[in-house]
């Protein structure tokens, strides 16, 4: 990847872009710069299916930043789903994924029965790559969706503060925590800035050991164990809804909203 900070002179014209050094450059360009817009910078970056050139552009806006609001939602990264929400959403990841992964594994282990270097090796290798940035695009895609679904019927979303998650569940440490999970908070916060959904990082520890209809601590609970059913009120829901309706009241309570109880809310109905 090539970095050029420092765009001067004229930029753009129709289907060109002037790099410095370089000089003017054919390229497609994907979408228009709006008026006014001053192209600061031009990353340059190679993928499998061909260059690319990102072009960062500065221009006057005023961006109203979003204060709490509306609804809330609180969000926890699952176990066996990728995220569970405070309204009882579970999501699990698209079967397209695992059949791709898979297919991916495939395709390293024809690589590495190739000699190294050979034209075979070249071929296959090239698959490789090709794949598994289709995986990417696809993985942003969803990641994108799901978080506009998420923004459809919020004002506020609040996740899990996920450098912290790793503490909070123990032998289900940071590393069997999906790396994905942190691009989809970042296109999540982005698509909640976009859209003026108020979006806030909560502390996750213990979220999956506190009831959130009655606040009492129920402990650690086994892998195994798939439902919160607090010993105390009686409050039964799926575990990583639970978790995440913790989050929520965590939020909530961060934003300085008085946090009514799970229990209370459905008494006053
Ligand atoms: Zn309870």
């Amino acid at each position: 990847m090539s970095v050029f900070p420092q765009m001067q002179g004229e930029r753009l014209k129709p289907g060109m872009v002037n790099l410095p050094v370089i000089g003017w450059v054919k390229f497609r360009q994907s979408r228009e710069i709006p008026n006014g817009g001053v192209v600061k910078q031009a990353r340059v970056v190679k993928r499998v299916s061909g260059w690319y050139v990102m072009l960062t552009v500065q221009w006057d806006v005023s961006v109203p930043s979003s204060t709490p609001h509306g609804e809330g939602v609180g969000i926890d990264v699952g176990l066996t789903s990728f995220i569970a929400t405070s309204n009882g959403l579970t999501v699990k990841r698209p079967r397209f994924f695992v059949d791709a992964e898979r297919k991916l594994k495939l395709l390293q282990q024809r690589v590495s029965r190739k000699r190294l270097g050979s034209k075979n090796w070249h071929k296959a290798q090239k698959k490789v790559a090709k794949l598994h940035e289709y995986v990417v695009n696809c993985r942003k895609d969803w990641h994108s969706k799901l978080s506009h679904q998420i923004c459809n019927d919020a004002g506020m979303v609040f996740v899990e503060d996920l450098n912290l998650v790793g503490l909070s569940r123990g032998m289900l440490g940071k590393h069997c925590l999906d790396a994905g999970f942190g691009q989809f908070f970042n296109i999540l916060e982005q698509t909640c800035f976009k859209r003026g959904v108020y979006f806030q990082k909560v502390d996750s520890r213990k979220t999956s050991q506190i009831c959130p209809s009655c606040g009492v601590e129920t402990g650690k609970k086994e892998l195994s164990e798939r439902t919160h059913v607090c010993s105390n009120c009686g409050y039964t829901t799926d575990r990583d809804v639970a978790a995440a309706q913790v989050v929520l009241q965590r939020g909530l309570a961060a934003v300085g909203h008085t946090v009514k109880m799970l229990a209370v809310r459905v008494a006053a109905r």
